[in-house]
């Protein structure tokens, strides 16, 4: 599985709940990690281990259930930079635990295997890279006689919401990135591989933007299957529209399908999932529409489950 934050957690649910006894290996996306008040911050392995975990706060999407934001009151009382960004008392522990071990030398992966210890996810959660592989926007400074400059993702996403000129997202790193260990070997011997329906330009992109995993996709001899998240134009949640638009792709399941593209061609893409109301031609890809609410793991399941019969994967 490529996974980002919500989408991807949710699709673990499913896949944990079809496949209870499979060996299940997720691939985070790491685009989204920022450094924070000194801590290192992985929104969507964190929003992977705190979901599959039973931790997750299930009305916000993100961060702890039972969360208090002490630490961040304290924080604004000394006027601390940056003032946007919500971190919660809870959630701080699982960042200072992180931030040590990055600091004593330990990998991101190992790091993060050392965390799941305790939330026993039932899936291994594994970063797309142990390497700094982290997703800027390049925006105009209006109050800087609109120069260009390249604001982290964090920033644009939680600070701005989107709402300022963009011109295009560059992966800070990427060129020196390499795919975490064992990333390329799972998913060569991996049965099926999925793609979660998560952000396709800032989670599963950033994810692809890792020299070594597009290329292991295209070789893979298990097929390849991608889940939309868009259902009637529209992202479920989250703003995968505006990431959508500043690389030009329109926000449609197929167009989605287009842009990741055939493994016939120079794509990714065996089989297309997309919504019972939505229609999609994607050239070299088989498309099928089935419900793709994923609004409890039973009913995420039957996604995982279409998902796999389209591919004809026996289980
Ligand atoms: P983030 O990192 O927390 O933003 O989460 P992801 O990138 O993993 O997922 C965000 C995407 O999940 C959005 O584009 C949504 O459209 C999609 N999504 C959320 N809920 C659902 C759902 O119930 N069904 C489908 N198909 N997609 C969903
Ligand atoms: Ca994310």
């Amino acid at each position: 599985m490529l996974v980002g934050g919500v989408g991807g957690a949710r699709f673990l649910q499913g896949v944990r709940e079809l496949l209870p006894d499979a060996e299940i290996s997720a691939i985070v996306n790491v685009g989204d990690d920022v450094w924070m008040h000194g801590l290192r911050i992985c929104p969507d392995l964190d929003t992977c281990m705190y979901t599959l975990g039973g931790g997750i706060d299930t009305e916000r999407g993100w961060g702890r259930v039972g969360e208090t934001w002490h630490a961040k009151e304290e924080l604004a009382k000394y006027h601390a930079q940056p003032d946007w960004f919500g971190l919660g008392d809870r959630d701080i522990a699982t960042h200072l635990i992180r931030t040590e071990m990055l600091r004593a030398g330990y990998p991101l992966s190992a790091v993060t295997e050392a965390l799941c210890n305790r939330w026993q996810p039932g899936v291994k959660l594994i970063p797309a890279t142990d390497d700094r592989c982290e997703t800027h926007v390049v925006v105009s400074d209006e109050e800087n006689s609109g120069e260009r400059r390249a604001i982290h993702f964090q920033e644009w996403w939680v600070r701005y919401r989107a709402n300022i000129r963009t011109h295009g997202f560059a992966t800070i790193g990427a060129e020196d990135a390499k795919p975490a260990p064992n990333v390329t070997e799972i998913i060569e011997a991996a049965d099926a591989v999925f793609l979660a329906p998560s952000n396709p330009v800032v989670s599963i992109g950033a994810i692809l933007a890792v020299p070594g995993i597009r290329g292991a996709l295209r070789t893979t001899a298990a097929p390849v299957i991608g889940v939309s998240g868009v259902i009637d134009g529209k992202p479920l949640r989250g703003m995968a529209d505006e990431c959508l638009s500043v690389i030009g792709v329109e926000t449609t399941a197929e167009a989605i399908g287009r842009h990741y593209g055939a493994r016939s061609g120079t794509g990714i893409l065996d089989g297309w999932l997309i919504h019972s109301t939505d229609t999609a031609d994607v050239p070299g890809v088989e498309v099928r529409s089935v419900p793709l609410l994923m609004t409890d793991p039973p009913t995420t399941a039957e996604i995982v489950r279409e998902g796999l019969d389209l591919a004809g994967v026996k289980w």
